[in-house]
């Protein structure tokens, strides 16, 4: 064990299972580690790099910012908050938005206003919020409450009350969960955490048919989904549904810290000063990268060539799967790949890792690849390749 990982180990909290790495540069879809190694990353931190590492015009864009305002706090305007406010609601269904630091806080931020607006207009007590089993909301007191996994629970109850699990892609079942003490539904497009799970067609149309008929507001996590990952700008636009509230975070600053809950002015009318705050949201610094993001992402070429690169993967990989039994499930939409063994998948992450292809295991057995949406076909050839051979020498 190196210097880094012993000291890894004694200073800090013992939060992460972490892979015995350490990773010292970065370009694009590649990283290297401290002996100087090369990896194909086909992670791109958890889905947060879309641009791939320390793409140029971004890192152009953060060093001018950095010369320029970093931080002046929320009592005082600055232009590239509003600039890219201006932009997500241009090119969303949102009309205001509120910045945080992370997609957890967006959520909170979503659950907080849902229930303010609930509060506002029908008054106490209708507070309940149906999330999906197997969802990811995060990892604050009330986004691990809202998440439906028991092992993100465990151990730090009392939760926060008033979420109700509904199973995921089932209509009926949220329908079943709605009483008069509901106020939204919030639901991932596609899960992410849960592992890579697309809903059928119309799931989305149901839950906003759902929604507007029990006058519940539709709240969607795009934390992971979102930022061009599935070929759209938005996952939910493949179905054509906008909610009421959506949350993003992971890619929209490549890297730098920014959350953002989006939301229409019926909604967000319910936050008014005093309602929610945060010291850091919307710096001039993370707004001003966030923006050349998404002025890169939302491209509709861009776009274009993010769908043509999923297809191509995901055709490959179908490809493999007729070869290896082991592969039991491929699927995607974009960039948001999951590929189900029918074993446990984390001593494949730790093969191809060894190999240099980063990828991780989500839900046991779902090898999740989400490589930066600027891979090429070269790269994901190559990675086709490794992960052939890794799974070859399975038995099976
Ligand atoms: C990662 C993630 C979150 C939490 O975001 P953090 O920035 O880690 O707080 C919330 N929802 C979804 C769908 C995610 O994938």
């Amino acid at each position: 064990m190196g210097d880094v990982q012993r000291a890894c180990s004694q200073y800090i909290c013992k939060t992460y299972a972490r892979l015995p790495v350490t990773f010292v540069k970065g370009k694009g879809c590649r990283l290297w580690d401290a002996s100087g190694k090369e990896y194909l990353d086909f992670l791109a931190g958890i889905a947060v790099c879309n641009l791939g590492h320390c793409h140029e015009e971004i890192t152009r864009t953060l060093c001018d910012q950095a010369d320029t305002l970093i931080h002046v706090s929320n009592l005082f305007y600055t232009h590239p908050q509003v600039e890219l406010a201006r932009e997500l609601t241009r090119l969303s269904f949102a009309d205001k938005v509120f910045f945080s630091n992370s997609g957890a806080e967006a959520n909170e931020a979503a659950i907080k206003l849902a229930r303010k607006h609930s509060n506002d207009r029908h008054g106490p007590g209708r507070f309940h919020i149906i999330t999906m089993r197997n969802s990811f909301h995060g990892r604050t007191l009330a986004t691990l409450s809202a998440t439906g996994q028991e092992k993100v629970h465990k151990g730090f109850e009392p939760l926060v009350e008033g979420f109700t699990f509904a199973d995921f892609d089932s209509l009926s079942s949220v329908e079943a969960a709605i009483t008069d003490r509901t106020c939204a539904v919030m639901v991932e497009p596609i899960q992410g955490e849960g592992g890579v799970h697309i809903p059928s067609p119309k799931y989305l149309a149901g839950l906003r048919d759902l929604c507007t008929r029990h006058d519940l507001l539709l709240i969607y996590d795009e934390v992971q989904v979102g930022m061009g990952r599935t070929g759209l700008l938005f996952a939910h636009e493949h179905e054509k549904v906008t909610p009421d509230i959506m949350t993003l975070a992971k890619a929209l600053g490549n890297g730098l810290p920014i959350g953002a809950m989006l939301a229409t002015d019926r909604v967000a009318e319910a936050f008014v000063p005093g309602s929610h705050a945060t010291t850091f949201g919307g710096t001039p610094l993370v707004t001003a990268v966030a923006l050349r993001v998404l002025r890169i992402i939302s491209d509709e070429t861009f776009l274009r060539g993010v769908r043509e690169k999923g297809i191509y993967f995901l055709e490959r990989l179908l490809q493999l799967k007729e070869q290896r039994p082991v592969i039991r499930h491929v699927r995607g939409r974009g960039l948001m790949i999951g590929v189900e063994l029918d074993r446990p998948g984390q001593p494949m992450v730790e093969k191809l890792l060894s190999r240099g292809y980063i990828a991780n295991c989500t839900h046991e057995r779902v090898l999740r690849f989400v490589p930066p949406l600027t891979v090429t076909e070269e790269e994901m050839d190559r990675f086709i390749a490794a992960l052939d051979i890794c799974l070859r020498e399975e038995t099976p």
